[in-house]
């Protein structure tokens, strides 16, 4: 069966260099949604507890429930509890939604500070303030969430000024110890004086940040890898045609094999005909849902080690490529 082997040293590695970035391993809050971008959630969750990381991140009710007995603090970052929760926080997305929100649940306030996806508006802050302490819930933390943290124009830097603004308000009224927090892996690898009090880091721990311009990013190095298994092999002719559609045809004899994995475990179909192994072994034809052929005779095949690789043949990003992985491939921490 085709397998994921997940490098402990390499996510350790990774994390040492966020830590180094952060000044102090317990203003990491490690994301894990979307199964740990198709990691494992409790793979992931195992390795980051015994580095000694403290806070996760998820999207939902549901995966913090997975997760929440490895970690002292858990945010979720779209959903509504049913009850308050003494170690998960929920994330207020909309002011139309706090009185949602069931006493004493507590909560963070998001503020849209030009990304326009989540996140109360600036001006409503104050109302929204108001709404959460009339609702008896405990605010804890105010943030916002970066459009741009990847790329160099100006709305970064408009939404940090934003964001710097929410928060001197905030601290001249002196609202009680707010905490706060605007990065994910991108803004941090940016960030030339990073002083708040967590950030949210997901593909960076994972070893797939796409940031050139950061040689720190470049020491990151990739957590997952896939592996896949021969399940038959054939010689064809010139001419002879592999797979769906035949859209693969060969111009010599040659070798021809097919491997256990396919779109239906994750592998996007558009890698069809074009995608190359690390070590330069060609697809062959079309991905189909349990088969993909490859120009090979091994009994395995290292599929990738590097999901930005697969995201170039896939004109896409290495997330995508992540947390397309399916949750029945069995994954080994090595
Ligand atoms: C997914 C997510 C992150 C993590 O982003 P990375 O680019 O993977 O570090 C951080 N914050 C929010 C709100 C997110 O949705």
């Amino acid at each position: 069966m085709a397998y994921i082997t997940l490098n402990k040293n390499h996510l350790f590695n990774n994390l040492d260099i966020i830590a180094k970035l952060t000044c102090d391993k317990d203003k990491i809050a490690l994301v894990l949604k979307d199964n740990a971008y198709g990691h494992g959630m409790l793979e992931v969750a195992t390795m980051a507890k015994e580095y000694g990381i403290k806070k996760a991140v998820v999207q939902s009710n549901a995966e913090a429930e997975i997760i929440q007995e490895y970690f002292e603090y858990v945010l979720v970052l779209a959903d509504i509890p049913k009850v308050a929760s003494s170690k998960i926080r929920y994330t207020i997305n909309d002011i139309k939604t706090i009185k949602k929100f069931p006493k004493d649940t507590k909560v963070e306030l998001k503020v849209n500070t030009g990304m326009n996806r989540n996140g109360i508006e600036i001006h409503e802050l104050d109302s929204s303030l108001s709404l959460i302490e009339k609702q008896g819930l405990e605010l804890e933390a105010v943030f916002t969430h970066h459009a741009c943290a990847d790329e160099l124009d100006g709305v970064y830097e408009l939404q940090k000024k934003n964001f710097e603004l929410v928060k001197d308000g905030l601290k001249s009224k002196s609202q009680k110890s707010l905490r706060f927090h605007s990065c994910n892996s991108a803004a941090l690898f940016r960030e030339t004086s990073f002083d708040e009090d967590m950030v949210r880091v997901g593909i960076a721990a994972y070893g797939c940040l796409e940031l050139p311009s950061s040689s720190k990013a470049t020491e990151l190095k990739p957590v997952l890898s896939l592996y896949a298994q021969k399940i038959s092999s054939r010689e064809i002719n010139a001419g002879e045609g592999v797979g769906y559609g035949a859209t693969f045809s060969a111009d010599k004899k040659m070798i021809v094999s097919n491997y256990d994995f396919g779109y239906g475990d994750g592998f996007l179909r558009v890698c069809s005909n074009s995608f190359y192994t690390k070590d330069g072994v060609k697809i062959a034809g079309r991905v189909s849902m349990d088969n993909s052929s490859f120009l090979s005779d091994e009994d395995e095949l290292f599929i990738f080690s590097d999901a930005r690789d697969v995201a170039q043949f896939a004109n896409t990003i290495s997330y995508e490529v992540l947390t397309s992985l399916k949750a029945n491939i069995k994954r080994d921490i090595i």
